[in-house]
């Protein structure tokens, strides 16, 4: 139904990720030569677009296509162009930034997070408008900073073009399964202020090594308690409570108790928990631990980013399905993403409609070999393609605008 230049999106995808946009620690100008890839392609394509930087040198890329097929919904499909790093390039069997094809598959960094994802959604449009006129129309964000703390999202969120979106997929690896839970996130700092001494004499001090070892064993009990207060989830599983950072002390002065240490919380939700509770519970929790010691907490909310869930029979959940068993012959599989997305962002900030498809394994993100199925590129294009078509039908039909009313939602 849909022909997508399958050879385009591919060689979309390996420019892409030969373009080395690490978001790392005071890189500059980070998404900037895949903004502009992507910008002068949306120029060639003739689609109307805007290059909107977030901060120096990382821009925003949006296209608006209209369908020229009467009124109708507004879909967007969203990907980001920053990658992770390689990290250390002796690791990996292949160069990371390659892109090279071999057993089918693409090798390197942001093949399947997400470069063929964001190929694959532009070409999945392109197809789309090939195929004539349709209703409504589709918003491409092709974002910045999704590694980091989600500035294209954010700024996306707070523009007017958002307001006016219907549904989003957004188009991260999860090895063809719908996801339409994300967990949420939640980062802690625990400041532990104790007395330092000298290590002969511990009764004159206050420890913040031993406060921060009782706090770290007491999250574990906090762990437990959001389980059974918040439930496991079909897809999400249940809540996480993990420590990820214990700093305290000088390994060159092991004579001498410090007055300061640190303790780093990564909480991950599931849909349904109430993040101020969960909070307030390990804020209490950790003053009950550290000041049995005598030593003081001051905690810190890092980031705080929801869980969400978006109802199977949502339109665009159903257009999606629909079209993924018409291009694979059978029902995808429901689930939720691990982490967070720009869609959590774009949930939160602007109430948007968001799920997670896209091409690439769920679990080969951020790992050194990383590589997408060459294949997956086209295929998840035609489904993009034909996601659109039903979900912007079927919402012109609703919508009560001339023409089909047979289309609605199943
Ligand atoms: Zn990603």
């Amino acid at each position: 139904m849909h022909t997508v230049d399958t050879e385009a999106a591919v060689s979309l995808t390996q420019a892409l990720v030969r373009l080395r946009t690490v978001n790392a620690e005071g890189a500059h100008a980070v998404e900037l030569p895949a903004a502009t890839l992507v910008s002068g392609l949306f120029t060639r394509f003739g689609w109307e677009h805007t290059v909107t930087e977030v901060a120096p040198g990382r821009p925003n890329v949006v296209a608006v296509v209209e369908g020229g097929g009467g009124p109708g919904p507004t879909l967007m499909f969203e990907g980001h162009t920053d990658v992770v790093t390689e990290g250390d390039p002796a690791d990996w069997s292949v160069d990371p930034f390659g892109a090279d094809i071999r057993d089918g598959r693409m090798w390197g960094r942001g093949t399947a997070d997400m470069k063929s994802g964001v190929a694959a959604m532009i070409y999945g449009v392109r197809a789309l408008q090939e195929a004539g006129p349709f209703p409504g129309r589709v918003v491409l964000g092709v974002l910045a900073d999704e590694e980091g703390m989600m500035l294209g999202a954010k700024a996306f969120a707070a523009s007017p073009l958002a307001a006016e979106v219907d549904g989003v997929i957004v188009c991260e690896p999860e090895g063809y399964e719908v996801c339409t839970s994300a967990r949420g996130g939640i980062r802690l700092r625990l400041d532990l202020q104790g007395v330092m001494a000298h290590g002969a004499m511990p009764q004159e001090g206050r420890s913040p090594i031993a406060a921060g070892a009782r706090v770290v064993a007491e999250l574990e009990r906090v762990q437990e308690w959001a389980r059974e207060r918040y439930g496991t989830h079909p897809h999400a599983g249940t809540v996480t409570v993990t420590p990820t950072v214990l700093l305290g002390g000088d390994p060159d002065q092991l004579n001498v108790i410090p007055a300061r240490g640190v303790v780093g919380v990564d909480v991950r939700t599931v849909p349904g928990t109430d993040h101020a509770e969960l909070i307030g519970r390990v804020r209490r929790t950790a003053e009950e631990a550290a000041g049995s010691l005598g030593v003081d907490v001051a905690l810190t909310v890092v980031d705080d980013r929801p869980a969400i869930e978006l109802a199977q029979d949502h339109p665009v959940v159903a257009g999606l399905v629909a079209a993924h068993t018409q291009v694979h012959g059978s029902a995808p599989a429901f689930g939720a993403v691990p982490g967070t997305t720009d869609g959590t962002i774009l949930t939160r900030d602007a109430g948007l409609p968001t799920v997670v498809y896209g091409p690439g394994g769920k679990w080969i993100a951020h790992q050194r070999d990383e590589f997408v199925e060459v294949r997956e590129i086209g295929e998840y294009a035609r489904v993009y393609a034909a996601a659109a078509h039903r979900f912007l039908t079927a919402g012109a039909g609703s919508a009560g605008s001339a023409g089909t009313t047979g289309g609605g939602t199943r």
